[in-house]
């Protein structure tokens, strides 16, 4: 059965870094739910005039807007052989209809990673990429909203799918080729689960 993984971790955790990695390395489609409205701004449609202040403030889109966004995505093609969420799902209900979704599909999530990282660290380098990239949403106050809004909207999710039985907790203040190892690690043992 594809591979269908879910990467959770506060904005900053490297979880995008990673995400990367394991489309590559496994072959899996990458679903960015920020990458997506990013493109959606840059583009000027009237969808990306609707979030464009809500991402530049480190607010979350509503979720009725996510989760048609991502129902759309999952029909593709690609998503068929295997994908990997990076940024979605981000609210207890945004995880309900993914589930359903996924269970209409029968295609559950084979692992959800959790990538800990403290929140000093993904401060830190949130401002770093601040300096080197210059995203419209990484300014003092959208890094602190958006960390408030992580333990407070997202976090939740950790407990949603260790209790579904198929968490994994990773220790994200590592270097990347330890964090990823650790991470292929995993990802084998659900291949052959
Ligand atoms: P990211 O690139 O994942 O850090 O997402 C950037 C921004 O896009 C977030 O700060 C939110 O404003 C918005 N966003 C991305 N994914 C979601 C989601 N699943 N629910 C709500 N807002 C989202």
């Amino acid at each position: 059965m594809p591979l269908s993984v879910l990467l959770l971790g506060v904005q900053g955790s490297g979880k995008g870094t990673q995400a990367k990695r394991i489309a590559e390395e496994y072959g899996l489609a990458r679903i960015s739910t920020g990458d997506m409205l990013r493109a959606a701004i840059s583009d000027g449609t009237p969808f990306g005039k609707e979030v464009k202040p809500i991402l530049e403030g480190g607010e979350l889109v509503p979720d009725e807007l996510m989760i048609d966004l991502i129902r759309e995505r999952l029909q593709k093609g690609d998503a068929k052989e295997g994908f990997i969420l990076d940024g979605f799902p981000r609210t207890m209900p945004q995880a309900e209809a993914l589930d359903a979704m996924l269970a209409e599909i029968g295609r559950p999530l084979s692992v959800v990673f959790e990538l800990q990282t403290p929140d000093e660290v993904a401060i830190e380098r949130l401002r770093r990429r601040a300096q080197e990239e210059g995203r419209a949403d990484d300014t003092e106050e959208a890094i602190a909203k958006r960390i408030q809004l992580y333990h407070q909207e997202t976090e939740p999710l950790v407990g949603h799918y260790r209790l579904m039985g198929n968490l994994v907790g990773i220790h994200g203040d590592r270097p990347e080729n330890e964090v990823f190892a650790e991470i292929q690690d995993a990802l084998e043992k659900a291949r052959v689960a």
